[in-house]
């Protein structure tokens, strides 16, 4: 059948929920969910087809032929290890990859650097020789084909040189008001501990979160899944 010679193109990522499809032409994933009757994908072709079928259901289908078809997998302790040896080493490869570009990004940055650098001497150059015309012409605002140049007034600058000195001079303090603000941790301690129902609050149960740490590489990576 032309399917399954087409499988190859298929990068499949599946989890105990479903599976992620990718086609190696685009790149592009759609989910393939399972349900009690079967397969379900999200993708068009599945929407318009009679039985609901595409291409996606049937590289998966073709890929968990092996596999007990409706049951979650359920993974060993040896699997599991080599799972987070995966994530070592997928880490390693977003790290290899991720110093490739910069080194790449950082070169990119210097040249840009250098000639927006080179462009805004020469800017300056003629900035400051229209400042002085507008100075010595005795103009305040300027109307040319190319633009508006105006030489504004501006107010003076006042620097504070001695804080202590100048909040002796009480015509120029004021008092910051307290601020009222909630004691996050505080509210924390108290739901957890009495179970309350305090008002102007709603409380989420979550689920338990998952982490994990990784060993393979020098520094060890944490991550928090979801
Ligand atoms: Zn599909």
């Amino acid at each position: 059948m032309e399917v399954s010679a087409l499988i190859h193109n298929y990068d499949i990522i599946g989890t105990p929920g479903g599976f992620l499809v990718g086609s190696g032409i685009d790149s592009e994933y759609v989910e393939v969910q399972k349900n009690d009757s079967g397969y379900i994908c999200e993708c068009f072709i599945s929407r318009i087809d009679s039985e609901g079928r595409c291409e996606h259901i049937e590289a998966v289908e073709s890929v968990s032929l092996g596999c007990n078809g409706n049951s979650p997998a359920s993974i060993d302790q040896a699997t599991a290890d080599f799972y987070l040896g995966q994530i070592g080493s997928i880490d390693n490869s977003i790290e290899q990859n991720r110093n490739s570009a910069n080194i790449q990004i950082n070169q990119i940055q210097d040249w840009l650097e250098s000639v927006i650098e080179k462009d805004e001497r020469k800017k300056s150059y003629y900035e400051a020789s229209l400042d002085a015309w507008m100075r010595s012409s005795g103009l305040k605002t300027k109307s040319l084909a190319h633009g508006v140049m105006k030489l504004r007034q501006q107010q003076p600058e006042i620097v504070i040189q001695d804080e202590l000195l100048l909040l002796n001079d009480k015509r120029f303090v004021r008092i910051v008001p307290e601020k009222e603000v909630i004691d996050k941790s505080a509210l924390r301690k108290h739901v957890i501990t009495t179970g309350e129902e305090v008002a102007g609050i709603s409380v989420n149960l979550r689920d338990d979160k998952f982490s994990y740490t990784v060993t393979s590489q020098m520094e060890n990576k944490s991550n928090d899944v979801r």
